[in-house]
């Protein structure tokens, strides 16, 4: 809300707009949507996700640091993309078919699955989990939060709520939002990136969290105007004190039963950002002592991690 998008970015949006025949060419390669996901973790709410090429290089997950290619295979493996059921069923089919990469036809195509994707189901808004797999910063990321705001506007008006509902999932008051994800390309872009305009005020549709390896970047990313999620070795319980005023909290759906769509705390960024609240994820799957020895490496390689 507080920084300006130029005026003319719906324009610009419009004017760069594929064709309907171009991404339906396109979206095989680049997008998928699951509709009510059977995901465990998530519960029932809508997830998409892209090719694993539009997430951020620097990303620790991405792949090994220089020198230490040998440890790919398994920085890989901490991926949570790369490591679950999504992968199997649709990452690896999405990178196959992603051939002459451009991130800004993945972002059209996810755009377009989301504008078709289903918003109320058993008279209740579907909530919607933005790229389960994938990434998107600056002109992609508008894309994006665009057809997030159409999704947010067909349930509130299906269900016929109350102004300051809609108010809230748009990010203009603390809240619940609708919709949510995460981003390693905290650096590239601020939050405004990911702001739509609605009747020609920028909003913010989407709950958007940086994804952080360090309580150093936490305090970064929240300089930067971020609410952030961090990735720990192990939960020293529920909550833990991270310094400068920051508080973590354990993921409710690694440590009890709650699953995303009654827990709602990633989607809350505005809330979290302003009572510097850091949503904690324990490493993903992988064996820990591999993990830790991972950590070890990259730490003491200076990389970002
Ligand atoms: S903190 Fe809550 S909303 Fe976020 S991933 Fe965990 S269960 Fe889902």
């Amino acid at each position: 809300m507080n920084i300006p998008i130029k005026s003319r970015s719906r324009i610009e949006l419009e004017r760069t707009r594929p064709t309907a025949r171009t991404i339906l060419r396109d979206v095989e390669g680049y997008a998928r949507l699951s509709q009510l996901s059977g995901n465990a973790k998530t519960g029932p709410v809508n997830v998409t996700m892209t090719t694993h090429e539009t997430c951020d290089k620097g990303c620790p997950w991405y792949g090994a640091p220089e020198g230490h290619e040998k440890y790919n295979r398994l920085v890989k493996r901490l991926c949570y993309f790369l490591q679950g059921n999504s992968w199997n069923q649709n990452g690896r089919y999405l990178r196959q078919q992603a051939q002459g990469f451009d991130r800004i036809r993945a972002a059209w195509c996810e755009a377009a699955l989301i504008r078709v994707a289903r918003v109320v189901h058993a008279g209740l808004a579907v909530g919607l989990r933005v790229h389960e797999g994938g990434d998107a910063y600056g002109y992609a990321a508008r894309i994006i939060a665009a057809a997030v705001l159409a999704y947010v506007l067909r349930a509130w008006r299906e269900l016929g709520l109350p102004e300051r509902q809609l108010h809230q999932w748009l990010g203009m008051r603390h809240g619940r939002q609708l919709a949510w994800t995460y981003t390693h390309h905290w650096r590239r872009c601020d939050p405004a990136n990911w702001q739509a305009e609605y009747h020609g005020v920028p909003v913010s549709p989407i709950s958007v969290l940086a994804s952080c390896e360090t309580v150093e970047h936490v305090y970064e990313a929240h300089d930067r105007g971020w609410a952030t999620a961090l990735v720990v070795d192990r939960h020293n319980g529920p909550t833990d004190y991270l310094g400068r005023g920051f508080r973590g909290i354990a993921c409710p759906a690694q440590t009890s039963d709650v699953q995303c769509r009654d827990c709602g705390l990633c989607m809350q960024s505005k809330r979290n950002r302003d009572l510097r609240l850091v949503v904690m994820f324990e490493v993903h799957g992988s064996p820990r002592a591999m993990t830790e020895k991972l950590i070890t490496l990259t730490k003491k390689d200076g990389t970002q991690l």
